[in-house]
């Protein structure tokens, strides 16, 4: 595992992989064919005018969710596509296959990415990953490899299982195919398409003014890109971290502690983050998240209890029905406008629509009052 874990992850020591990455820009972003894959990138921002209204501050979100397959995943999808194209990794239309171990939106943006581009997505994921992402990704014709659920030092864990697949199918003499491991938690093209796209579309957005910026992390490659463009820009930028409750992330970032050692006989359940929100929030360090490291000033850890009520208020009162990540950011942002005081700008992103969060998050939001009121939230 160690030695596959070596040759296919880690771009960065690579110099090839640096060089991909140092021409990587916009560029990968800017349409070729009027395709599908032109759609991604520079999405909206608007105001969400109750949290504005309530708190005396301009709060926008960042509709990451209006990305064709979703979500920012479709940024990060193709970086990594067009990346090995470059370096002639895979080549399309040749039964090149495209392996990543998830259970989230990066499964669906590269099973979206690989129709249409010419490859095939296979997908190693969880086998207790919930019917209706399941049935999604089949229903995107991806090739699914679904795994026990184990430790990440484990080698049929879901991430090195794809790996681990990517290497056999590329070290057998008698497969002419190509497959590349997209390896979404260590790959420097994560964070880097964020830095060179969503981060300079909101300081675009915003006019060069912001005050504040949110995320959750999940691999951590947008509050990275995002929060590295952003202070470049204007280092008096505060970075957030948004963090469900159970994940790490929150006491690394305040306090400098978590527990970050592979163990030798782990179980799942010591990485297991105990919440219903699903994409973000993490017990172990991801090469993404510390990119972002020097650049977040504080997290605010976030319950599930005040997630689902922030999402069904925003439900109700704006129109806007997102997942669960989504409404962990905006409770950050609530409670950060509160305590800053009115006049400042906020900006969030709103990662993904509720629809893919209706058996779990919003199962439990959907009982939720009408009425339930920000003070409800903050009680
Ligand atoms: N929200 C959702 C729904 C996600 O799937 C993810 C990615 N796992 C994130 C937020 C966090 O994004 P990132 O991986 O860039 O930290």
């Amino acid at each position: 595992l160690r030695e596959a874990y070596e040759k296919t992850s880690r771009l960065r020591n690579n110099k090839e992989g640096s060089k991909a990455i140092e021409k990587q820009s916009l560029s990968v972003l800017r349409p070729r064919t009027r395709g599908v894959e032109s759609l991604i990138g520079n999405t909206p921002m608007i105001e969400i005018k109750s949290l504005s209204k309530f708190t005396g501050c301009k709060i926008y979100a960042k509709l990451e969710l209006m990305n064709p397959a979703g979500s920012a995943k479709d940024r990060v999808a193709l970086a990594i596509i067009r990346a090995n194209e470059k370096m002639g990794r895979i080549r399309p239309h040749q039964g090149d296959l495209l392996l990543e171990g998830t259970s989230g939106s990066t499964g669906i943006s590269f099973a979206v990415l690989a129709n249409a581009l010419g490859y095939t997505a296979h997908i190693c994921l969880p086998d207790d990953t919930s019917p209706e992402k399941m049935q999604l990704l089949r229903s995107l014709g991806a090739e699914l490899e679904p795994v026990r659920p184990a430790s990440i030092v484990d080698p049929k864990q879901y991430t090195n299982a794809a790996r681990l697949a990517a290497q056999r199918i590329n070290e057998d003499p008698n497969d002419p195919r190509r497959a590349i491991f997209a390896d979404q938690f260590e790959n420097d093209f994560n964070w880097r398409i964020h830095y060179n796209s969503t981060g300079p579309e909101i300081w675009r957005q915003s006019e060069g003014d912001v005050d504040v910026f949110i995320n959750g992390s999940g691999t951590g490659g947008t509050i990275a890109g995002v929060s590295r463009y952003l202070k470049e820009k204007a280092p008096e930028t505060k970075i957030i971290l948004a963090d469900p409750q159970g994940s790490g992330l929150a006491n690394r970032v305040n306090y400098g502690v978590m527990y970050d050692r592979v163990e030798k006989e782990g179980t799942r359940r010591r990485h297991q983050v105990d919440t219903l929100v699903e994409g973000i929030g993490l017990n172990r360090l991801t090469w993404n998240f510390q990119q972002a490291e020097d650049y977040i000033d504080e997290a605010i850890r976030v319950s599930d209890d005040e997630a689902l009520k922030m999402a069904k208020f925003l439900c109700v009162n704006d129109g806007l029905f997102w997942g669960s990540s989504s409404a962990i950011n905006c409770v950050a942002a609530l409670k950060t406008a509160l305590k800053l005081g009115p006049g400042k700008k906020i900006v969030v992103i709103a990662c993904d629509s509720g629809a893919r969060h209706l058996s779990k998050f919003w199962k439990k939001a959907a009982d939720i009052p009408n009425d339930i009121g920000l003070d409800d939230i903050l009680a």
